[in-house]
């Protein structure tokens, strides 16, 4: 089969050695994807030719090039260490809810994985419309930890996927970026996903029927045309995606408000605990100027990190 000249590409989705390409009018193509390429993910730009002449496997052109990435999701692999799963995301929505119960040591763990991979993350509280249910001191403390992270500089929203309050704040934030929304199971990440992308059943169905590739279609990580503009990559995987392999100098860094006081404890291994004598962290809770609940719960993560860090001594 002949090919045509070079164009430019995204990666929709990836399997095995092919993967479905969308050009720039978001027009889907099945192609092979040439061994010299080592990883290619959803996301990654690509360059790729038609081939002119249908070959027996329909496929309809070969991916020849990856550009580089300005951002990578990997996820933490039981066995292989990291695995990339997603290429230059702009943003991920931390989907929090008011049942089950709003945690702010879940969010934290989030965002400390966002920063550690330099992809800004939104924080969006889901199920706004059960807030009149709650008793009011229990409001009050979400909306004082929602402020907190407001303070700390990160971009905060309420929503509701239900009567689809605030909706359309998403919508304008999505617009012109590419995006993932994680989030602990329950929260209404589907319902959010069905709510912004209506068309995503027949959406994935139209990619599958054009690429023949259905049956991963569930599975493997997606990236999806918002109706008002910009890119929604979604996927079980991505939505679950977490830290786990990373130090405990590194997480108290991903802790965005801790920066100005690390390297400034009396003792070069301070853990930050209240025992800890110089602590510049300790101090600058008792001053004011670091919230007490977020360094309570950088230890809370370090704790679960010593006891859940997958095992490599485990055979497959
Ligand atoms: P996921 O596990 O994060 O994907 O969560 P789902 O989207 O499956 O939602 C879990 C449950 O919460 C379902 O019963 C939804 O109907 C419900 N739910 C989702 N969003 C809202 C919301 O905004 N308000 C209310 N009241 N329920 C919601
Ligand atoms: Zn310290």
């Amino acid at each position: 089969a002949s090919l045509g000249a070079p164009e430019p590409g995204i990666i929709v989705s990836r399997f095995g050695q092919h993967a479905v390409v969308a050009n720039e009018q978001d027009q889907t193509f099945r192609c092979h994807i040439r061994r010299s390429i080592e990883t290619l993910v959803c996301g990654d730009e690509v360059v790729w030719r038609r081939l002119t002449a249908q070959t027996e496997q329909t496929e309809q052109g070969v991916i020849e090039a990856v550009q580089p990435r300005h951002s990578l999701l990997s996820r933490p692999d039981y066995y292989d260490g990291l695995k990339p799963v997603a290429a230059n995301i702009d943003q991920i929505l931390i989907i929090s809810s008011v049942l089950p119960a709003f945690s702010a040591q879940i969010i934290d763990r989030y965002l400390v994985a966002c920063e550690d991979i330099d992809i800004t993350p939104v924080i969006v509280l889901n199920k706004a419309d059960l807030l009149e249910t709650l008793a009011a001191d229990a409001v009050d403390e979400i909306e004082q930890t929602l402020t907190m992270y407001e303070a700390i500089g990160y971009q905060v929203l309420r929503v509701s996927a239900k009567t689809l309050g605030g909706l359309d704040a998403i919508q304008s934030l999505l617009q012109q970026q590419v995006s993932i929304v994680v989030g602990q199971s329950g929260v209404g990440k589907s319902s959010l996903v069905n709510a912004l992308l209506p068309e995503i059943e027949t959406e994935v169905g139209d990619v599958s029927a054009g690429s023949g590739l259905g049956q991963h279609t569930t599975t493997v990580a997606t990236r999806y045309p918002l109706p008002q503009g910009g890119y929604l990559i979604d996927s079980p995987g991505i939505r679950e995606f977490a830290l786990w392999h990373l130090d405990e100098n590194r997480v108290a860094w991903c802790f965005k408000d801790f920066r100005p006081f690390l390297g400034r404890c009396k003792f070069r291994d301070c853990k930050h605990l209240p025992q800890d004598p110089g602590c510049a962290l300790q101090e600058a809770v008792e001053s004011g100027d670091l919230h007490a609940l977020r360094l309570y719960n950088f230890h809370k993560i370090i704790e679960s990190m010593a006891s859940t860090k997958p095992s490599r001594a485990i055979p497959r």
